[in-house]
Protein backbone atom coordinates (compact mmCIF):
# COMPACT_ATOMS: atom_id res chain seq x y z
CA UNK A 1 0.00 0.00 0.00
CA UNK A 2 2.90 2.33 0.97
CA UNK A 3 4.75 1.84 -2.09
CA UNK A 4 1.70 2.29 -4.63
CA UNK A 5 0.72 5.48 -3.32
CA UNK A 6 4.78 6.24 -3.59
CA UNK A 7 4.66 5.92 -7.08
CA UNK A 8 1.57 8.28 -7.27
CA UNK A 9 3.59 11.19 -6.64
CA UNK A 10 6.62 12.58 -8.17
CA UNK A 11 9.47 13.90 -6.53
CA UNK A 12 9.14 17.12 -9.19
CA UNK A 13 5.72 18.19 -7.04
CA UNK A 14 7.28 18.04 -3.39
CA UNK A 15 6.27 19.56 -1.19
CA UNK A 16 2.65 18.29 -2.36
CA UNK A 17 -0.67 17.54 -0.34
CA UNK A 18 -1.77 14.43 -1.27
CA UNK A 19 -5.65 13.12 -0.50
CA UNK A 20 -6.27 9.75 -1.08
CA UNK A 21 -10.22 9.68 -1.99
CA UNK A 22 -10.04 6.23 -1.09
CA UNK A 23 -9.60 6.70 1.98
CA UNK A 24 -11.68 8.92 2.84
CA UNK A 25 -14.62 7.48 0.83
CA UNK A 26 -13.75 4.12 3.37
CA UNK A 27 -13.52 6.45 5.81
CA UNK A 28 -16.94 8.33 5.42
CA UNK A 29 -18.98 4.94 4.65
CA UNK A 30 -18.36 3.79 8.15
CA UNK A 31 -18.79 6.52 9.96
CA UNK A 32 -22.24 6.86 8.05
CA UNK A 33 -23.54 3.46 8.84
CA UNK A 34 -22.59 3.70 12.17
CA UNK A 35 -25.20 6.56 12.77
CA UNK A 36 -28.02 4.95 11.57
CA UNK A 37 -30.77 7.85 11.32
CA UNK A 38 -28.53 10.76 12.70
CA UNK A 39 -27.88 13.30 10.33
CA UNK A 40 -25.00 13.91 9.00
CA UNK A 41 -23.27 17.16 8.01
CA UNK A 42 -19.59 17.87 7.29
CA UNK A 43 -18.22 20.94 8.78
CA UNK A 44 -16.75 22.76 5.33
CA UNK A 45 -14.10 24.62 6.92
CA UNK A 46 -11.91 21.48 7.92
CA UNK A 47 -10.64 21.39 4.59
CA UNK A 48 -13.47 23.12 1.77
CA UNK A 49 -11.28 20.99 -1.28
CA UNK A 50 -13.34 20.50 -4.36
CA UNK A 51 -12.58 17.02 -4.92
CA UNK A 52 -13.05 15.90 -1.13
CA UNK A 53 -16.28 17.58 -0.75
CA UNK A 54 -16.98 15.56 -3.94
CA UNK A 55 -16.79 12.11 -2.19
CA UNK A 56 -18.27 13.47 1.24
CA UNK A 57 -21.50 14.54 -0.53
CA UNK A 58 -22.23 10.78 -1.62
CA UNK A 59 -22.60 10.12 2.20
CA UNK A 60 -23.28 13.59 4.00
CA UNK A 61 -26.71 14.83 4.84
CA UNK A 62 -25.98 18.22 4.31
CA UNK A 63 -22.67 20.72 4.47
CA UNK A 64 -21.99 23.21 7.47
CA UNK A 65 -20.76 26.44 6.29
CA UNK A 66 -19.38 29.81 8.50
CA UNK A 67 -19.14 32.64 5.95
CA UNK A 68 -20.63 33.89 2.85
CA UNK A 69 -17.60 32.65 1.27
CA UNK A 70 -18.26 28.79 2.00
CA UNK A 71 -21.69 29.59 1.03
CA UNK A 72 -21.03 29.96 -2.53
CA UNK A 73 -18.30 27.85 -2.91
CA UNK A 74 -20.73 25.00 -1.64
CA UNK A 75 -23.18 26.39 -3.80
CA UNK A 76 -21.14 26.64 -6.68
CA UNK A 77 -20.39 22.75 -6.90
CA UNK A 78 -23.52 21.53 -5.69
CA UNK A 79 -26.42 23.62 -6.70
CA UNK A 80 -28.88 21.47 -4.06
CA UNK A 81 -27.36 20.81 -1.32
CA UNK A 82 -28.51 21.02 2.08
CA UNK A 83 -26.59 23.98 3.70
CA UNK A 84 -26.68 24.88 7.72
CA UNK A 85 -24.77 28.41 7.90
CA UNK A 86 -23.32 29.25 10.89
CA UNK A 87 -20.81 31.54 12.71
CA UNK A 88 -20.19 34.55 14.95
CA UNK A 89 -20.31 37.68 13.26
CA UNK A 90 -21.84 37.34 10.03
CA UNK A 91 -22.20 40.50 7.91
CA UNK A 92 -25.61 42.20 6.51
CA UNK A 93 -24.52 40.43 3.23
CA UNK A 94 -23.81 37.34 4.99
CA UNK A 95 -27.61 37.48 6.69
CA UNK A 96 -28.96 37.91 3.33
CA UNK A 97 -28.16 34.59 2.49
CA UNK A 98 -30.58 33.29 4.88
CA UNK A 99 -33.53 32.92 2.45
CA UNK A 100 -30.88 30.25 0.34
CA UNK A 101 -29.81 28.29 2.87
CA UNK A 102 -31.11 25.27 4.60
CA UNK A 103 -30.64 26.71 8.04
CA UNK A 104 -29.70 29.54 9.57
CA UNK A 105 -27.69 28.88 13.13
CA UNK A 106 -28.23 32.03 14.71
CA UNK A 107 -25.54 33.48 17.36
CA UNK A 108 -26.97 36.15 18.99
CA UNK A 109 -30.33 38.63 19.75
CA UNK A 110 -28.64 41.04 17.54
CA UNK A 111 -28.76 38.35 14.63
CA UNK A 112 -32.92 38.24 15.26
CA UNK A 113 -33.38 42.01 15.34
CA UNK A 114 -31.64 42.13 12.00
CA UNK A 115 -33.49 39.55 10.41
CA UNK A 116 -36.53 40.64 11.35
CA UNK A 117 -35.59 44.27 9.98
CA UNK A 118 -34.78 42.71 6.72
CA UNK A 119 -37.83 41.44 6.50
CA UNK A 120 -36.15 38.08 5.96
CA UNK A 121 -37.32 34.68 5.44
CA UNK A 122 -35.25 32.03 6.94
CA UNK A 123 -35.24 28.40 9.06
CA UNK A 124 -33.66 28.91 12.19
CA UNK A 125 -31.74 27.35 14.55
CA UNK A 126 -30.70 29.16 17.74
CA UNK A 127 -27.36 28.45 18.90
CA UNK A 128 -27.11 27.99 22.50
CA UNK A 129 -23.83 27.97 24.82
CA UNK A 130 -24.85 25.75 28.07
CA UNK A 131 -23.00 26.13 31.35
CA UNK A 132 -22.01 22.36 31.69
CA UNK A 133 -18.98 20.82 32.19
CA UNK A 134 -16.84 19.52 29.56
CA UNK A 135 -13.58 18.32 31.09
CA UNK A 136 -10.65 17.10 28.77
CA UNK A 137 -11.86 19.00 25.73
CA UNK A 138 -8.56 20.41 23.46
CA UNK A 139 -11.13 23.79 22.50
CA UNK A 140 -13.94 24.39 24.53
CA UNK A 141 -16.70 27.00 22.42
CA UNK A 142 -19.04 26.27 25.13
CA UNK A 143 -19.11 25.81 28.94
CA UNK A 144 -18.44 29.28 29.76
CA UNK A 145 -17.99 33.21 28.73
CA UNK A 146 -16.90 32.71 24.93
CA UNK A 147 -18.13 34.60 21.74
CA UNK A 148 -20.14 31.31 20.42
CA UNK A 149 -24.00 31.22 20.75
CA UNK A 150 -26.05 32.24 23.52
CA UNK A 151 -26.52 31.55 27.06
CA UNK A 152 -29.88 30.63 27.80
CA UNK A 153 -31.37 34.33 28.77
CA UNK A 154 -29.82 35.20 25.06
CA UNK A 155 -32.59 32.15 23.64
CA UNK A 156 -34.98 33.55 26.17
CA UNK A 157 -34.69 36.82 24.49
CA UNK A 158 -34.68 35.29 20.72
CA UNK A 159 -38.12 33.52 21.47
CA UNK A 160 -39.47 36.46 22.69
CA UNK A 161 -38.44 38.57 19.98
CA UNK A 162 -39.30 36.27 17.07
CA UNK A 163 -43.14 35.92 18.33
CA UNK A 164 -45.37 37.22 16.18
CA UNK A 165 -43.03 37.22 13.38
CA UNK A 166 -44.23 34.15 11.26
CA UNK A 167 -41.22 34.06 8.15
CA UNK A 168 -38.73 33.31 10.80
CA UNK A 169 -39.34 29.82 10.89
CA UNK A 170 -37.30 28.33 14.06
CA UNK A 171 -36.72 24.73 14.11
CA UNK A 172 -34.68 24.19 17.11
CA UNK A 173 -31.33 24.26 18.52
CA UNK A 174 -27.94 24.04 17.84
CA UNK A 175 -24.93 23.43 20.37
CA UNK A 176 -20.95 22.95 19.11
CA UNK A 177 -19.75 23.29 22.64
CA UNK A 178 -16.25 21.87 22.67
CA UNK A 179 -13.91 19.44 20.27
CA UNK A 180 -11.19 17.19 20.84
CA UNK A 181 -13.96 14.52 23.10
CA UNK A 182 -14.16 10.53 23.12
CA UNK A 183 -17.73 9.24 22.32
CA UNK A 184 -18.82 8.71 25.84
CA UNK A 185 -17.83 12.38 26.51
CA UNK A 186 -19.79 13.53 23.55
CA UNK A 187 -22.86 11.34 24.74
CA UNK A 188 -22.84 13.17 28.09
CA UNK A 189 -22.75 16.88 26.25
CA UNK A 190 -25.37 15.31 23.59
CA UNK A 191 -27.47 14.44 26.47
CA UNK A 192 -27.32 18.00 28.63
CA UNK A 193 -28.27 19.04 24.98
CA UNK A 194 -31.10 17.24 24.37
CA UNK A 195 -32.29 17.67 27.87
CA UNK A 196 -31.96 21.79 27.06
CA UNK A 197 -33.73 21.38 23.84
CA UNK A 198 -37.01 19.47 25.50
CA UNK A 199 -37.70 21.80 28.05
CA UNK A 200 -38.21 24.51 24.75
CA UNK A 201 -40.16 22.00 23.16
CA UNK A 202 -37.67 21.76 20.37
CA UNK A 203 -37.81 18.79 18.65
CA UNK A 204 -34.76 19.38 16.01
CA UNK A 205 -31.45 19.12 17.70
CA UNK A 206 -27.51 20.09 16.05
CA UNK A 207 -25.44 18.64 18.69
CA UNK A 208 -22.20 20.19 16.71
CA UNK A 209 -18.43 18.35 15.50
CA UNK A 210 -15.55 18.40 17.47
CA UNK A 211 -14.99 14.43 17.92
CA UNK A 212 -11.52 13.55 19.11
CA UNK A 213 -8.36 13.40 16.66
CA UNK A 214 -5.58 11.85 18.45
CA UNK A 215 -2.30 13.30 16.97
CA UNK A 216 0.01 11.20 18.65
CA UNK A 217 -1.50 8.09 17.20
CA UNK A 218 -3.38 8.00 14.28
CA UNK A 219 -4.51 4.66 14.50
CA UNK A 220 -6.29 5.93 17.56
CA UNK A 221 -9.81 7.04 15.80
CA UNK A 222 -13.26 8.23 17.17
CA UNK A 223 -15.43 5.57 18.09
CA UNK A 224 -18.32 6.04 15.77
CA UNK A 225 -19.74 2.82 16.68
CA UNK A 226 -20.23 3.75 20.14
CA UNK A 227 -21.35 7.17 19.62
CA UNK A 228 -23.96 6.58 16.93
CA UNK A 229 -25.61 3.76 18.91
CA UNK A 230 -25.59 6.25 22.35
CA UNK A 231 -27.69 8.56 20.00
CA UNK A 232 -29.64 6.35 18.90
CA UNK A 233 -30.84 5.75 22.17
CA UNK A 234 -30.62 8.93 23.66
CA UNK A 235 -33.15 10.36 20.59
CA UNK A 236 -36.88 10.26 21.49
CA UNK A 237 -39.43 9.15 18.43
CA UNK A 238 -40.10 12.39 16.26
CA UNK A 239 -37.01 13.98 17.16
CA UNK A 240 -33.87 15.05 14.83
CA UNK A 241 -30.45 14.66 15.43
CA UNK A 242 -28.02 16.70 13.52
CA UNK A 243 -24.32 16.10 13.93
CA UNK A 244 -21.52 18.49 11.65
CA UNK A 245 -17.93 16.71 12.31
CA UNK A 246 -14.99 18.22 10.32
CA UNK A 247 -11.39 17.59 11.71
CA UNK A 248 -12.39 13.72 12.21
CA UNK A 249 -13.88 13.27 8.87
CA UNK A 250 -10.87 14.29 6.42
CA UNK A 251 -7.78 14.64 8.80
CA UNK A 252 -7.21 10.99 7.80
CA UNK A 253 -6.98 11.11 4.26
CA UNK A 254 -4.14 13.77 3.19
CA UNK A 255 -0.45 13.67 3.65
CA UNK A 256 2.07 16.74 3.28
CA UNK A 257 4.74 15.21 1.41
CA UNK A 258 8.41 16.80 1.14
CA UNK A 259 11.79 16.43 0.98
CA UNK A 260 14.99 17.38 3.10
CA UNK A 261 16.97 20.51 1.78
CA UNK A 262 19.42 20.48 5.06
CA UNK A 263 20.46 18.77 7.61
CA UNK A 264 22.81 20.24 10.95
CA UNK A 265 23.83 19.82 14.41
CA UNK A 266 23.53 23.09 16.09
CA UNK A 267 24.89 23.34 19.95
CA UNK A 268 24.26 19.55 19.67
CA UNK A 269 21.00 19.42 18.40
CA UNK A 270 20.09 17.83 15.31
CA UNK A 271 17.76 19.41 12.81
CA UNK A 272 16.84 18.62 9.54
CA UNK A 273 14.95 21.64 7.06
CA UNK A 274 12.45 20.28 4.38
CA UNK A 275 11.06 22.14 1.64
CA UNK A 276 7.93 23.78 2.57
CA UNK A 277 6.63 24.03 5.95
CA UNK A 278 4.10 25.45 8.79
CA UNK A 279 3.06 28.30 6.32
CA UNK A 280 1.60 24.96 4.25
CA UNK A 281 0.60 22.80 7.14
CA UNK A 282 0.31 24.86 10.40
CA UNK A 283 -1.71 22.18 12.37
CA UNK A 284 1.60 21.66 14.35
CA UNK A 285 2.63 24.75 15.21
CA UNK A 286 -1.60 26.14 15.91
CA UNK A 287 -2.30 22.86 17.72
CA UNK A 288 1.21 22.76 19.51
CA UNK A 289 2.10 18.70 18.58
CA UNK A 290 4.34 17.02 16.88
CA UNK A 291 3.41 16.03 13.12
CA UNK A 292 2.61 12.61 13.00
CA UNK A 293 4.83 11.07 10.31
CA UNK A 294 5.55 7.91 7.98
CA UNK A 295 8.60 6.29 10.32
CA UNK A 296 11.45 4.92 7.94
CA UNK A 297 14.63 3.92 9.01
CA UNK A 298 15.30 4.27 13.06
CA UNK A 299 18.14 7.17 13.43
CA UNK A 300 19.67 9.43 16.19
CA UNK A 301 16.21 11.91 17.46
CA UNK A 302 15.88 14.74 15.00
CA UNK A 303 13.93 18.00 14.92
CA UNK A 304 12.31 18.88 11.39
CA UNK A 305 11.67 22.23 10.81
CA UNK A 306 10.27 24.03 8.36
CA UNK A 307 12.08 26.75 5.59
CA UNK A 308 10.71 29.80 7.83
CA UNK A 309 12.49 32.34 9.64
CA UNK A 310 10.78 31.62 13.03
CA UNK A 311 11.47 28.75 15.17
CA UNK A 312 7.87 28.44 15.40
CA UNK A 313 8.30 26.65 11.91
CA UNK A 314 8.78 23.03 13.61
CA UNK A 315 6.72 20.16 12.36
CA UNK A 316 8.19 17.29 14.78
CA UNK A 317 10.54 17.25 17.51
CA UNK A 318 13.36 14.60 18.00
CA UNK A 319 11.91 12.17 16.14
CA UNK A 320 14.27 9.15 15.92
CA UNK A 321 14.67 8.58 12.23
CA UNK A 322 17.77 8.50 10.22
CA UNK A 323 17.69 12.00 7.58
CA UNK A 324 19.54 12.78 4.88
CA UNK A 325 19.83 15.73 2.47
CA UNK A 326 17.16 14.45 -0.79
CA UNK A 327 14.95 11.94 1.59
CA UNK A 328 11.45 12.34 0.81
CA UNK A 329 9.29 13.34 4.15
CA UNK A 330 5.70 11.91 4.65
CA UNK A 331 3.74 13.59 6.99
CA UNK A 332 0.30 12.11 8.50
CA UNK A 333 -2.81 13.23 9.16
CA UNK A 334 -3.02 16.58 7.09
CA UNK A 335 -6.71 16.00 5.47
CA UNK A 336 -8.21 18.89 7.71
CA UNK A 337 -6.95 22.09 9.01
CA UNK A 338 -3.81 22.03 7.51
CA UNK A 339 -3.60 24.09 4.08
CA UNK A 340 -6.43 26.05 4.67
CA UNK A 341 -5.35 27.32 7.97
CA UNK A 342 -2.40 28.23 7.32
CA UNK A 343 -0.06 31.15 6.25
CA UNK A 344 0.60 30.89 2.92
CA UNK A 345 1.85 34.25 1.65
CA UNK A 346 4.53 34.42 4.47
CA UNK A 347 7.95 34.65 3.46
CA UNK A 348 6.47 34.02 -0.25
CA UNK A 349 7.73 30.16 -0.63
CA UNK A 350 5.66 28.73 -4.00
CA UNK A 351 2.41 27.06 -2.79
CA UNK A 352 2.37 23.10 -2.47
CA UNK A 353 1.07 20.61 -5.54
CA UNK A 354 -1.88 18.88 -4.79
CA UNK A 355 -2.15 14.96 -5.58
CA UNK A 356 -5.27 12.90 -5.89
CA UNK A 357 -4.80 9.26 -5.11
CA UNK A 358 -7.57 6.92 -6.25
CA UNK A 359 -9.58 9.72 -7.60
CA UNK A 360 -11.59 7.63 -10.51
CA UNK A 361 -12.96 5.30 -7.91
C1 LIG B 1 -15.55 24.08 13.55
C2 LIG B 1 -16.96 23.70 13.79
C3 LIG B 1 -17.39 22.39 13.58
C4 LIG B 1 -16.44 21.27 13.22
O1 LIG B 1 -15.57 21.01 14.27
P1 LIG B 1 -14.53 19.79 14.17
O2 LIG B 1 -13.71 19.91 15.40
O3 LIG B 1 -13.75 20.02 12.92
O4 LIG B 1 -15.33 18.54 14.10
C5 LIG B 1 -18.73 22.12 13.72
N1 LIG B 1 -19.61 23.10 14.08
C6 LIG B 1 -19.23 24.36 14.31
C7 LIG B 1 -20.23 25.36 14.71
C8 LIG B 1 -17.89 24.71 14.19
O5 LIG B 1 -17.51 25.96 14.45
Amino acid sequence: MHDRRRTLVSSADFPAFVYDLEDLDTHIREVRSALGDIELYYAVKANPDPELLRVLVRYVDGLEVASGGEVAHVRDLFPNARIAFGGPGKTDSELALAPTVYRLHVESPNEIRRLIAAGSDADILLRVNLDIPIPGASLAMGGGATPFGMDPAGVAECLDLLTGHESLRLRGIHAHLASGLGAEQMLDVASAVLDYARSLGMTEINIGGGMAVDYSDPSRRFDWKTYGAGLAALRRPGETIRIEPGRSLTVYCGRYVTQVIDVKRVHGELFAIVAGGTHHIRTPATKGHDQPMMIGQPGEPVTIVGQLCTPKDTLARRVPIALEVGDTVEFLMAGAYAWNISHHDFLMHPKPAFRYVNKDL
